[in-house]
């Protein structure tokens, strides 16, 4: 189908000649756009040159090492490229593109021109030959005429017998001579018409619509070619521009806040300004020393009774001030956790409204941290003044008895007796005598307290403790109220003391008691109300509540004291039994262990996690810096899950593995309780699974299967059982090292039955028999390491998909299995089918199944990279494990740096 075949008919002329024309239109047009475009593009090259001259006034210098300058100078360089692609594509376009499309053009007119004169010669000549065929049609009529006529004639004169018979003779020759020539001519000129016709429909029309045909496609071609240069120089997306704009992204994503001023740092350290001495001036007593009272002595204040009204006031009024500033640190810090929750659920959501939350969010956490930051300095500040003023009303208090304290006695005694009295029996802080309200605790802790010697010696136990001051340990011969006291000017407060042991579950403490005589003091919730309890062994563990006098003095049966510490010195000084009955002495104070840390060390970041007994944070531990992670229990708890939240780290920190993390200590000083762990910085082994599911080779699946199995085995061998051993609760260290974590449900027990149902068992995990019987042993933890290395290979996957807990468990009952995840190496399959055994003793043991899977590795693999556990351990792998520890530890394994900085210290001092 083509021009010729189906454009032979007069319509499809005029059509013909009206499309060339709407072509020759479109050219036209195309041509002044395409002037205009070239016009734009020139006067846009122009004003951008002004913009990117604007953008290069920039200070260089002083920026220098900003990766935000670097960033912009970037987008201006490559700005400058695309414009000058753009006015580099602008020029060609107009003295070539521009130029090809207006010869097209006069072409393009020619080849109408051509083709309707064609059609038109050819029309005429065929209309030529018809008009020349009518006029010998009428020719012939008229010789037909004329011969009839010269017949009838010479017939005529024939029978008249004319003498001009021959005249009429000669006319009739003629007349027929010129019918016959005329006849003729007709007929030629017929034959030669129909001829032309033939040829017209046959040749002549159809090889002028072909030869147009290739004229006009010949043109489309040309014009296409023209079309694509216009295309390619007006692309603002060509391979030119691309590149300078995966340049500027590049600069726009290397931009990191913390960072920014690394280079600018570096540039311009200095030391910190100089500390500011505020001494007391000596000069000022001895220039006239002689007329000076001798009370004024330098740093000391003055009490007496010209001070002592104004000093209690202040004092006093100090007091209001802590206390509200630490009100408004509380309503702050309760705020920024509020702030901190909503963060986190925008956090990672991209909508504008999200984003533009986050910032202000982010924005109004800054300010609040740096509020409470300002807050803690006047805390600090006020803190110190009452300090002072105290300490020196205290010393008075205790030297007022005593000769030559140079003002009278009585009444100073009896003020600051007094004084205190009153701090004890405000109005709000007034409670039952049986028990010690936290206002009043927190009050009395941090009241007045007089120094008190040690009279008797005995051990004290200190091989555990963590030693946080080189000062504490002056004296191992004295009583740890002592070996707190590093001057007598520093009250400290009941948390401070070490034999203090904050919240410390019952059972904690029972274990820390050893022999008859341990003691320590513990805080305890009943009713709704804190007590303070003293625990001693004495036969069995003994626990004594302090009892509240009406008058706001602690006792036991004995004399009451102002102080818990004075109560427990005097009890430990006296040797007197606690109570008759018990017969209980206080012989030798148990110190809080190295584990037992306090919570004013933990600073909480930012939250990193939700655990099922509260947020888990990301933390510093002030005292060594390091980063550590933090699992907070939260304070609305029962008392029996927050044992249940501590049975973690009590199980967690006697073990050490490169393959289970790490336990650091617990804050139990006060609410919030929290264990404190090694920062696993992957976080969940699931989320990383998932996330990462496409970059996961079979190596590195593998290699969290071996890691996994090692430190199982290990468990094993201490006769843990972690009966919840899941991907959710295996964390992802760096090079890929999987720990084992989450030992909310762990057991040291070589087998463990449980009685109180199926509650919150995770049953896709858990094998028969702990489902059927609740009988729980280690190949209980093998069923579930077969199910993890299923998660593992199915790169997070939900095991028994799409099935109830149910339903999984009955097909596992009629001997279903999961099949294998696409790609597991049959040796792991195998491994998982042995592990999913029925019977728990087809099962294999962790020994075996770490052996395994780490023979599978270095079958494939060769070697493992360090940073993994090998089966067995023998002294070299070890150390690689070692090392992976103090990898994993913090990044820079300060962990491990500040347990060995610890081990020592406290070897120094034994
Ligand atoms: P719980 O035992 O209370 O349920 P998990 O142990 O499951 O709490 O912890 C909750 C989440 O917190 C984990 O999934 C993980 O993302 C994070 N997390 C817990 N411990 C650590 C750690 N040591 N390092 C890093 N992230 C952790």
């Amino acid at each position: 189908m083509g021009f010729s075949s189906s454009l032979q008919g007069e319509t499809a002329h005029e059509a013909l000649l009206a499309r060339q024309d709407a072509e020759l239109r479109l050219l036209e047009n195309m041509k002044r756009c395409l002037a205009l475009r070239i016009k734009c593009d020139r006067e846009y090259a122009i004003s951008m040159n002004t913009v990117v001259l604007q953008a290069q006034k920039m200070d260089k210098v002083e920026l220098a090492g900003s990766l935000v300058a670097q960033s912009w100078s970037t987008f201006i360089d490559e700005s400058e490229k695309i414009i000058k692609s753009m006015k580099d594509n602008a020029e060609f376009l107009a003295t070539t593109t521009l130029e090809t499309l207006a010869n097209l053009m006069a072409e393009k007119r020619n080849n109408r021109k051509c083709y309707y004169e064609e059609h038109t010669r050819i029309c005429n000549d065929l209309n030529k030959l018809q008009d020349s065929v009518m006029r010998l049609r009428s020719d012939y009529e008229k010789a037909l005429d004329q011969y009839n006529s010269a017949k009838s004639k010479l017939d005529e004169q024939k029978a008249k017998g004319s003498k001009r018979l021959d005249e009429y003779k000669d006319r009739f020759v003629k007349a027929s001579k010129k019918l016959k020539l005329i006849h003729n001519d007709y007929v030629l000129s017929l034959c030669e018409a129909a001829e032309f016709e033939r040829d017209m429909r046959t040749i002549l029309l159809p090889g002028l619509l072909e030869h147009q045909q290739a004229v006009q496609e010949d043109t489309t071609d040309r014009w296409k070619m023209i079309l694509q240069e216009i295309a390619r120089c007006t692309n603002l997306a060509n391979v030119r521009c691309q590149e300078s704009q995966t340049k500027i992204e590049k600069g726009v994503n290397n931009i990191k806040s913390s960072e920014e001023y690394a280079e600018f740092i570096d540039r311009n350290k200095t030391s910190p300004p100089k500390p500011v001495l505020f001494k007391f001036d000596k000069s000022l007593l001895e220039q006239s020393s002689a007329m000076l009272p001798s009370s004024l002595k330098p740093n000391e204040i003055v009490v007496d009774e010209c001070t002592i009204d104004i000093l209690r006031t202040k004092c006093r009024e100090q007091e209001v001030e802590l206390k509200e500033t630490k009100n408004k640190i509380k309503d702050k810090q309760t705020l920024l956790i509020q702030l901190d929750t909503e963060y986190q659920t925008v956090q990672f959501k991209s909508d504008a409204l999200s984003i533009s939350r986050k910032y202000a969010l982010k924005k109004s956490m800054d300010l609040l941290k740096k509020e409470v930051n300002e807050l803690r300095c006047i805390e600090q500040k006020v803190g110190k003044q009452i300090e002072l003023i105290s300490t020196s009303l205290s010393s008075m208090s205790s030297s007022a008895g005593s000769p030559g304290s140079g003002c009278d006695e009585s009444p100073v005694c009896d003020t600051i007796t007094n004084m205190m009295m009153d701090t004890l029996a405000s109005p709000e802080d007034s409670m039952s005598q049986s028990s010690i309200g936290k206002k009043k605790s927190t009050q009395v802790i941090s009241m007045l307290r007089k120094p008190f010697a040690r009279k008797t010696e005995s051990p004290v136990r200190t091989s555990n403790r963590v030693v946080h001051d080189p000062d504490d340990l002056h004296d191992n011969h004295s009583f740890p109220v002592g070996l707190l006291h590093n001057s007598g000017t520093h009250e400290r407060t009941l948390e401070e003391e070490l034999w203090f042991h904050g919240v410390l579950p019952r059972e904690e403490v029972v274990r820390l008691l050893q022999h008859d005589g341990d003691f320590l003091v513990r805080e305890t919730t009943r009713n709704d109300e804190k007590q303070i309890v003293l625990s001693v062994m004495w036969g069995s563990p003994k626990h004594f509540i302090v009892q509240l006098s009406p008058e706001g003095l602690f006792r036991f049966e004995g004399p009451a004291f102002n102080t818990i510490q004075e109560l427990i010195s005097h009890q430990f000084q006296s040797g007197s039994p606690v109570t008759s009955r018990s017969g209980a002495i206080l012989k030798t104070p148990v110190l809080r262990e190295k584990w037992e840390l306090n919570n004013d060390d933990v600073e909480l970041i930012e939250k990193i996690g939700r655990g099922n007994f509260g947020d888990v944070y990301k933390a510093r531990l002030k005292p060594e810096n390091i980063s550590v992670a933090v699992k907070t229990c939260k304070v609305t708890l029962p008392d029996e899950q927050k044992k249940k939240f501590l049975q973690e780290g009590r199980i967690l920190k006697q073990y050490e593995h490169p393959n289970i993390v790490r336990f650091i200590g617990i804050c139990v000083q006060k609410q919030p309780i929290m264990i404190v762990m090694e920062l696993v910085p992957g976080g969940s082994l699931l989320n990383y699974l998932r996330s990462n599911a496409d970059k996961l080779p079979t190596k590195a699946l593998l290699g969290m299967c071996v890691d996994a199995a090692s430190g199982m085995e290990y468990l094993e061998s201490k006769n843990c059982i972690h009966r919840d051993l899941a991907a959710r609760n295996c964390l992802i260290g760096e090079t890929n090292v999987v720990k084992i974590s989450d030992f909310g449900m762990s057991r040291e027990e070589e087998e463990y039955i449980v009685s109180d149902g199926l509650k919150q068992i995770p049953i896709k995990w858990t094998a028969p028999e702990a489902l059927n019987y609740g009988k729980y042993t280690s190949l209980c933890d093998v069923w579930s390491y077969g199910v993890l290395a299923w998660e593992i290979f199915s790169k997070g996957g939900t095991p028994y998909q799409g099935m109830t807990n149910t339903r999984a468990r009955e097909l596992i009952d009629t001997g279903y299995r999961m099949p294998a995840p696409d790609g597991t190496p049959d040796e792991i399959y195998q491994l998982m089918l042995r592990c999913w055994q029925y019977e728990s003793e087809d099962r294999p043991h962790f020994s075996e199944i770490h052996a395994t899977v780490d023979l599978l590795y270095s079958r494939l693999f060769r070697r493992r990279v360090s940073g993994r556990s090998l089966a067995p351990m023998d002294a070299k792998s070890r150390a690689a494990s070692l090392r992976s520890l103090r990898v994993n530890a913090d990044g820079g394994g300060q962990a491990g740096a500040w347990i060995n900085t610890l081990k020592h210290k406290i070897s120094m001092r034994k």
